[in-house]
């Protein structure tokens, strides 16, 4: 007879009682239905498949990315005195076949093992020779495209698990859109699955969005810092180089440490141990660090730039308050980040046009890495990219140093990707420039359907004069009369959606749409409108808009004047490079002229050399530079090497190589 599940979690894993949520979760599992499980991350999802597993009496099958996360839950699930194994690339041949040989022979309550290992000629036939009772796919998110963290060796999973049927199936993740968790059960093939997607919402984070050019930062960093009932605090640095930088700019004020994967891990793990142990209180950071951190008193997580997705932010503040006291999460964000992201992500993801004339040179027949890149004549760093995506999407097979050609599938999945890619960045920069409660923004992100959805009653929206950065000041007249006329309209009106409304409160455009959409903010957060996102399709592509009404009719005028505007942390320099450089987005056709004449000459100019400069390395043009960085540079008209590297587009290689003549030709174009 099977023994209650209390008994098991009192006697095996000795904690007095579940934890909100997790009781269900391994009812549903020990009665064998499959489940889809997504909480925040040290929740104490682990405890919904071991204790089940365990409870269904035979072996769980626990599929794991990552080593080290592998190696804690065994080492915590051995102390408990349980028999577990574990199978992965860090481990020898020897201690590999005794796994299987006890697996067999039916002697482990759970074995471990990495994604990659299913891909194993026969290792999928040998786990379905003695059947588990459970398997328990971890960062299950990590198999779907439409995931932040997309992991092609996840992939074939799902098809190795009817094998392994009839065990029921678990996949649990902290971060999965609704999209990506329906994705997830039909890549996984779950039956049915028992759905708990909950405990997102943190009542005592307090979220706080501040718009602070990047060189004003460092400034309200140390201000914050400086006030030790802010600490121990994480900073959420965009590079290495920050991170080392911004921890001794601190160091006068806190005792920090920079953390970054460029670190020895001997290093890391000192560090870590040390913020963990109190002997430091500020960890500047890139997304390498928090893995598994669970330090309960983190006051307060800091990001300097805005996050590459909303799923990354949710997962980085969640290590603040972990104790449940007050905390507060600050991102400093402004215009300028999106452009930063631009960047990156055409590093990332080179042109598929690159990628299409490497495949074009792949054959069933093995070519020397060397030999391939010798014939494309492409920059190292491009090349390299540009190769290690290809193999990602399964375009090339690569063997030691020999690659040959793999599937023609890879293009589509790569510019699905890149699509991806791109609204992830773009769902971030709406919840930072949102008018809304911030965590319950979150919450509906992740589709946390249990929760009430009600504000938080603590973020900068909801409680604007308990921010520690944002400063706000009293609407002056002519925004008052602004506000009035906004007002007006809407009375009139009903609703409207904004870019309507923007054009009929300003019909000529007196003031730019962002400084309206700060009315708008400022009215929302006072509560006298509300602002809903809604979308519409075009094309096959969702089109989203945001419409604003009035939540209690009319406001009287004092009301109006009692009104806060968000003042802005942003420095002149800010101000006008927003004006000026306007970079197209990623993936925007660019057969259209540009207004301005001199940028016009600029990229004509610039257009004519790189056909010179492509004919001379026996490449495409685009090899060279992209339409879209060719535009980036007419539009910018740089004039130093560091304006050079501020444009999307140009990295340290393609300054290093053409820097001195692309600016050459912008000179003399400009004058
Ligand atoms: P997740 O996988 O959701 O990030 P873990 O499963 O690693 O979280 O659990 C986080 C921590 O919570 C672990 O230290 C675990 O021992 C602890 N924990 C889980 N369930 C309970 C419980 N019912 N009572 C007390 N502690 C628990
Ligand atoms: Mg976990």
């Amino acid at each position: 007879m099977t023994p209650p599940l209390e008994d098991i979690l009192h006697k095996t894993f000795g904690f007095g009682s579940f934890r909100p949520n997790q009781e269900a979760v391994c009812q549903a599992a020990a009665q064998g239905r499959d489940v889809l499980l997504v909480m925040p991350t040290g929740s104490g999802k682990s405890l919904c498949y071991q204790l089940p597993g365990l409870a269904r009496k035979g072996t769980t099958l626990v599929i794991s990315p990552l080593i080290a996360l592998m190696e804690d839950q065994v080492a915590k699930l051995e102390t408990l005195g349980l028999s577990v194994a574990r199978i992965h690339s860090g481990r020898d041949r020897m201690a590999s076949r005794q796994a299987c040989f006890d697996y067999l022979e039916g002697k482990l309550q759970f074995l471990f093992i990495a994604p990659e290992r299913l891909s194993v000629t026969g290792f999928p036939e040998m786990l379905a020779k003695r059947k588990p009772v459970l398997v328990a796919v971890d960062e299950a998110h990590c198999i779907s495209q439409w995931g932040h963290d997309f992991r092609p060796d996840y992939r074939m999973l799902g098809q190795y698990l009817p094998l392994l049927r009839p065990a029921a199936v678990m996949a649990l993740t902290a971060t999965a859109t609704p999209s990506v968790q329906s994705d997830i059960e039909k890549q996984l093939g779950l039956t049915k699955p028992a759905r708990f997607i909950q405990g997102f919402r943190r009542d005592n984070i307090a979220i706080e969005v501040v718009e602070a050019a990047p060189s004003d930062r460092l400034e309200l960093l140390r201000e914050l810092i400086r006030d030790p009932r802010r600490r121990p605090a994480i900073i959420y640095a965009p590079n290495r180089k920050q991170t080392e930088s911004l921890a001794q700019d601190l160091a006068d004020l806190s005792k920090p440490a920079a953390y970054h994967a460029g670190l020895s891990t001997g290093l890391r793990s000192q560090v870590q141990d040390d913020f963990l142990a109190g002997k430091l209180d500020v960890m500047v950071a890139t997304i390498a660090f928090g893995m598994g951190i669970d330090k309960p008193d983190v006051r307060t997580v800091v990001h300097v730039a805005l996050p590459g997705s909303v799923e990354r932010y949710y997962q980085e503040i969640g290590r603040a308050g972990r104790d449940g006291a007050p905390s507060r999460a600050i991102l400093m964000q402004s215009y300028s980040d999106r452009r930063t992201h631009d960047f990156f992500f055409e590093q990332d993801y080179p042109e598929v046009a690159i990628l299409d004339e490497i495949f074009k040179r792949l054959k069933d027949e093995p070519i020397a890495r060397e030999e391939l890149s010798g014939k494309l004549r492409f920059d190292v760093e491009i090349f390299e990219k540009a190769i290690d995506r290809l193999w990602t999407y399964g375009g090339a097979v690569i063997e030691y140093d020999q690659i040959r050609r793999g599937t023609t599938k890879w293009r589509n999945n790569y510019l699905f990707q890149c699509d991806q890619k791109s609204a992830q960045i773009e769902a971030m920069i709406q919840l930072a420039q949102n008018h809304q409660c911030r965590m319950s923004m979150l919450v509906r992100h992740f589709g946390d359907l249990s929760d009430s959805q009600s504000p938080c009653g603590i973020c900068d929206f909801c409680a604007p004069l308990e921010c520690e950065v944002q400063r706000y000041r009293a609407a002056s007249v002519r925004e008052q009369n602004q506000l009035k006329r906004t007002v007006k309209i809407l009375h009139s009106a009903g609703s409207r959606s904004t870019g309507k409304l923007y054009a009929e409160v300003f019909p000529t455009q007196e003031v730019p749409r962002r400084t309206f959409e700060d009315l708008l903010g400022s009215l929302a957060r006072a509560g006298l409108i509300q602002l809903q996102d809604a979308s519409f399709e075009k094309d096959g592509k969702e089109i989203p808009y945001r419409v604003a009404r009035l939540t209690k009719g009319k406001p009287d005028d004092s009301e109006l004047t009692a009104i806060l505007m968000k003042e802005e942390v942003v420095s002149a320099d800010d101000k006008q490079t927003r004006k000026k450089k306007e970079f197209p987005k990623a993936g925007t056709a660019l057969d259209a002229k540009l207004d301005d004449p001199v940028s016009q000459r600029i990229e004509d100019e610039l257009k004519t050399w790189r056909t010179a400069k492509a004919k001379e390395r026996g490449v495409p043009p685009y090899c060279v530079l992209s339409n879209q960085t060719l535009r980036n540079v007419a539009v910018a008209k740089p004039n130093a090497d560091s304006d050079l590297l501020a444009i999307p587009g140009i990295g340290p290689t393609i300054a290093r190589t053409y820097g001195p003549e692309i600016l050459k030709i912008v000179t003399n174009r400009s004058n």
